[in-house]
């Protein structure tokens, strides 16, 4: 390691490795500044399944340097707007609600809730202040197809094909950002005197040495998990949901329409993902192998398959992944960073894994320590920032059952048990009582979930909070009522004026073979 460059070797080509790879290979061509080199197992697959994305990959693919239109095509992606949620609340017939990608409409200028509240609750809170879930309901995409490649109308990410980005970020990366790629299995680690990697032991290819080891071998973790052997923290008390069972379905026809968020239906002892890329969908249930067995779950899938008439339409076989949440206590530990499912996972419900190693990557690239004594400074902060990042995603999922009304079954009602919801999400949820979540409460720059996100999920499920009287503030009540009446008109002109997913994505489809950027 020099003063001014680094070599980094990644270990493990899922999407992790590939998009840390894109991350940080763009950066140290700009700057020639050392050589990022991926080895992946030829032997050992990809997790392959991981099909919603949050609106930063938009700002992380231009970066890297891809069309958006070869990406959509070649990765059969299509475009997400936020999350439908369906029966999560009481299990109700009219049981659903959006947590939209983009934020409220007056959200920094307004008391929204207490408006909304006290003169508009025969609409729900999210259709009062943003156009995407009308949007979403008429299939709309989130822009036209004049709007430039990454531009949006509407705020959003993709759903996407798991399998075809890794290829797609993999042939970018070595064609366009010079990394170097060699398919072998690391079979032992080398260290130094002061335990840090030297090298990597491989079975074709001999020793690989790097200044930078970034573990991306997903649940194996080679190097965090089995070299440096960090403690796990099992959150599995928390989130019960420790298996998934996915299966891939075919559209009944070429008109169907693509949906435009991913519809979260619960169900006795979890929920099912239904998520529409241009070509197919993907769905899968995630439960709690302890208050259901694989049988029954395999029978709750096909039952909703069944309730859509899509049963006669399935691709694949269904696949059984085991999930155990939770994450380790340290990422990053001497010269190695772990970042994708190597440094964690927890059950997929607000789609928040590709934005941490978004985040883990693109930290890394700012910082790029190239001594020792900066790497463990570096190291320090990028454990507290990503401790602290887990531990909100895990309060912000538990949200979501915590105010469930549903006591339908023991997973529910287990649910509820205090003993198992964090301190802080505890007082948040004291304070939300009398006052609406706001910037106080997350008071980092780069928080997962901001307040607005809170304000969805929490008005979306029927919590109230005492707020004060907007009806005798005038001021208050007339700058609310602008920005309602504001979204109904935008509301309007969004469901004219843009085009469904279906429409949009096939006339892209027609440009990307003509060869029209
Ligand atoms: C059911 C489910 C649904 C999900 N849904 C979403 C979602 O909607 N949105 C989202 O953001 N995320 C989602 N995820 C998470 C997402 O799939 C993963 O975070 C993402 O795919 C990254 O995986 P990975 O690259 O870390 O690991 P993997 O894909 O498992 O890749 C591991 C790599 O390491 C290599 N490797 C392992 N051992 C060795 C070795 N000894 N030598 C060399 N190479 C090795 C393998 O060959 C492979 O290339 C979901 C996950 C699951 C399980």
């Amino acid at each position: 390691m020099s003063a001014s460059k680094i070599d980094i070797l990644i270990i493990g080509g899922g999407t992790a490795g590939w998009l840390a790879a894109g991350i940080l290979a763009a950066e140290l061509k700009k700057n020639s500044s050392g050589q990022i080199t991926l080895v992946e197992s030829p032997n050992i697959s990809t997790i392959g399944v991981g099909e919603g994305t949050w609106p930063t990959m938009r700002d992380t693919l231009r970066k890297i340097g891809v069309s958006e239109i070869d990406f959509l095509v070649e990765c059969d992606a299509s475009y997400k707007q936020g999350t439908q949620f369906v029966n999560w609340k009481d299990n109700t017939e009219s049981d659903n609600y959006y947590h939209p990608f983009a934020v409220p409409n007056g959200y920094f200028d307004a008391n929204l809730y207490a408006y909304w509240n006290e003169k508009q609750k025969n609409i729900d809170f999210a259709s009062a202040f943003a156009t995407q879930p009308k949007v979403c309901h008429a299939h709309k995409a989130p822009k036209q197809l004049s709007t430039p490649e990454f531009a949006a109308v509407n705020n959003y990410g993709y759903h996407l094909d798991a399998g075809k980005f890794s290829a797609f970020l993999k042939k970018h990366c070595v064609e366009k950002l010079g990394v170097k790629y060699i398919a072998d299995t690391i079979t032992d680690i080398i260290s130094d005197q002061e335990d840090y990697i030297h090298a990597v032991q491989t079975t074709q290819n001999g020793q690989l040495k790097a200044d930078l080891f970034i573990d991306c071998s997903g649940t194996h973790g080679v190097l965090i998990k089995q070299h440096f052997k960090i403690p796990f923290i099992d959150k599995s008390d928390v989130l019960f949901n420790d298996r998934a069972i996915a299966v891939q379905v075919g559209y009944p026809n070429s008109t169907y329409p693509i949906e435009s968020a991913t519809i979260s239906t619960a169900q006795k002892s979890g929920w099912i993902w239904d998520i529409g890329l241009s070509s197919r969908r993907g769905i899968g249930f995630v439960y709690s192998s302890q208050h259901t067995n694989q049988q029954a779950a395999e029978e709750t899938l096909l039952n909703y398959l069944l309730k859509s008439g899509s049963e006669k339409n399935i691709i694949t076989e269904p696949r059984t992944i085991k999930i155990l949440p939770g994450f380790h206590q340290q990422f990053w530990h001497k010269n190695c960073v772990a970042i994708g499912m190597s440094a964690g996972f927890i059950e997929p419900l607000e789609a928040s894994a590709l934005v941490l190693v978004e985040l883990a990557a693109g930290m890394i690239r700012e910082e790029l320590p190239t001594t020792r004594e900066t790497m463990a400074i570096v190291a320090k902060r990028f454990n507290n920032t990503f401790l602290y990042r887990w531990e909100r995603i895990i309060d912000f999922l538990k949200l979501h059952y915590i105010l469930s009304q549903r006591r339908d079954s023991d997973y529910w009602i287990d649910q509820q048990d205090k003993s198992h919801q964090s301190d802080q999400l505890q007082e948040l949820l004291k304070l939300w009582e009398f006052r609406s979540p706001s910037k106080n409460d997350f008071p980092q720059i780069q928080e997962i979930f901001p307040s607005a996100s809170y304000q969805y999920i929490l008005y979306g499920m029927g919590y109230k909070t005492t707020s004060k009287n907007i009806l005798n503030d005038k001021k208050s009540l007339a700058t609310a009522e602008k920005y309602f009446f504001g979204n109904r008109k935008l509301t309007e002109l969004h469901l004219s004026g843009l085009p469904t997913n279906r429409e949009l994505l096939q006339k892209l489809k027609e440009r990307y073979s003509c060869n029209i950027k």
